[in-house]
């Protein structure tokens, strides 16, 4: 095991070293989240390859060059980038173009558990593959769990995912899942997430990461590698709905490399990012200039605000904002603003996007696209001005009429107040069982 972390830690050094955004160290531990003087800070990687190459993968593998892994993790899908007909018409806007993460067979985009979080999923089991680690712990609250557990499933590589017990209904696959421990915890995503930090504790697990994960954003990375590789440039405008602001990190990172590249431009694209009233804490700091969030101004009842929202993708309590490369840093450099939707906007989004586009999106997508009708009839964006509008998820519908999907079983149910004694002896036995001992 030694043996083969030095390994695919020399293998990566080759292609690409990791640096600590704030003190600018490389950090040579192969999967730290931080670096060793504990900055708060994210780590960044950096490519030996200026140019981007392109390789001969369908998916997102396509952009491999610029993916902290070694070889591809196939069958994968990818993000693809399309110029919008219908939508680009309705809103007056010449040069709309989208970028779909999902399913939507007519438009040659499979992926299968609907969302860009798969994007994300894909180069980080790849990468602890690679690099021989533990196995990862994923907290999530639907979406992410999903996709890590359809990635599981399609590669036979071992997770350990942890969901509060109402987000069960979300968590399917479209192939039988073996290796899937999965916990449920009564209670609501923080739960989860103080649950799953204490299992990612444990010997033989490893936290996954969430947005400190390079392997994470780089994946994301690839909606913004893909418009500029598809469209010739990089867009003037991006929009996204935000919960972490994972992907719009994702965006500024890529399109700082694209800059780099030579290219696909030299300007950096402004980020729209969008949250879901009445849950808006990122949108709240920054027009109120502030780099903190202050959680009794910014998130006032957030139980209350959570239970509210239309997308609860987006509500992230604890996002990488103020943290050094993170969202506020990406907003200062790239320069944009931020958008707060309401639920009634954003159904009527959901629909004219259905109408124009025939495909059904994510609720957080239909977030998105209600921001960039805003903006249009503020005057934000000009008429001939390259757009990418980032639809995060979508095709749920046709995923249920093309495929079988496989509900999950929890390993096991954490009743509340309940010692995790049980499910440590468990997940102990699942993990020395023969058809799973870590990723090899
Ligand atoms: C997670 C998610 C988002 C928000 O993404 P972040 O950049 O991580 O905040 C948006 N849309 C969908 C469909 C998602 O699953």
């Amino acid at each position: 095991m030694e043996d083969q972390r030095i390994a695919g830690y020399k293998r990566m050094n080759r292609k690409y070293r990791v640096r600590c955004v704030e003190g600018g160290e490389v950090v040579k531990a192969p999967l730290a989240l931080q670096c060793a003087s504990g900055h708060d800070s994210l780590l960044r990687t950096e490519y030996a390859r200026k140019r981007l190459p392109l390789q001969p993968y369908p998916g997102m593998f396509r952009y491999l060059a610029w993916l902290p892994v070694d070889r591809p993790l196939l069958p994968s899908g990818g993000p693809v980038t399309f110029q919008s007909a219908g939508l680009g018409r309705e809103l007056g806007l010449k040069n709309l173009f989208i970028s779909f993460s999902g399913y939507f067979p007519e438009r040659n985009t499979y992926l299968t558990s609907g969302s860009f979080k798969e994007l994300e999923a894909l180069p980080t089991l790849q990468r602890i593959k690679e690099i021989g680690g533990r196995i990862p712990v994923i907290a999530s609250a639907g979406n992410t769990g999903r996709a890590f557990a359809e990635i599981s499933a399609k590669t036979g590589l071992p997770v350990v995912i942890v969901v509060p017990e109402r987000a069960l209904p979300r968590l399917w696959t479209t192939a039988p899942a073996r290796e899937i421990f999965l916990i449920t915890v009564s209670g609501d995503y923080t739960d989860a997430i103080e649950f799953s930090n204490m299992v990612a504790a444990l010997p033989g697990c490893m936290p996954e990461g969430g947005a400190r994960n390079v392997a994470r954003r780089d994946g994301m990375g690839t909606v913004m590698l893909d418009a500029a590789v598809t469209t010739g440039r990089m867009p003037d405008h991006y929009f996204q709905a935000i919960g972490s602001g994972t992907g719009a990190i994702a965006a500024w990172e890529a399109a700082m490399r694209l800059v780099r590249d030579g290219r696909f431009g030299v300007r950096l694209p402004r980020l729209h990012l969008v949250q879901n009233e009445p849950f808006t804490p990122m949108v709240s700091a920054w027009w109120a200039g502030r780099s903190q969030i202050i959680p009794d101004i910014d998130m006032p009842d957030a139980s209350t605000a959570v239970a509210q929202v239309m997308s609860d993708v987006l509500t992230n309590r604890n996002p990488p904002y103020g943290i050094r490369g993170g969202v506020y840093d990406a907003m200062t450099n790239a320069g944009g603003t931020m958008y707060g939707v309401a639920n009634r906007e954003g159904h009527a989004a959901a629909l004219l996007i259905r109408e124009a586009e025939g495909i059904d999106v994510d609720p957080a997508a239909a977030v998105a696209t209600a921001a960039l009708v805003q903006s249009v009839s503020a005057d934000g964006v000009a008429p001939d001005d390259h757009i990418l509008l980032n639809v995060t998820g979508g095709g749920y519908e046709r995923i249920r009429e093309d495929l079988s999907l496989f509900s999950l079983d929890p390993s096991v149910r954490i009743a509340p107040g309940e010692d995790p004694g049980r499910a440590i002896s468990l997940l102990n036995a699942w993990m020395t069982g023969t058809s799973c001992q870590g990723i090899r």
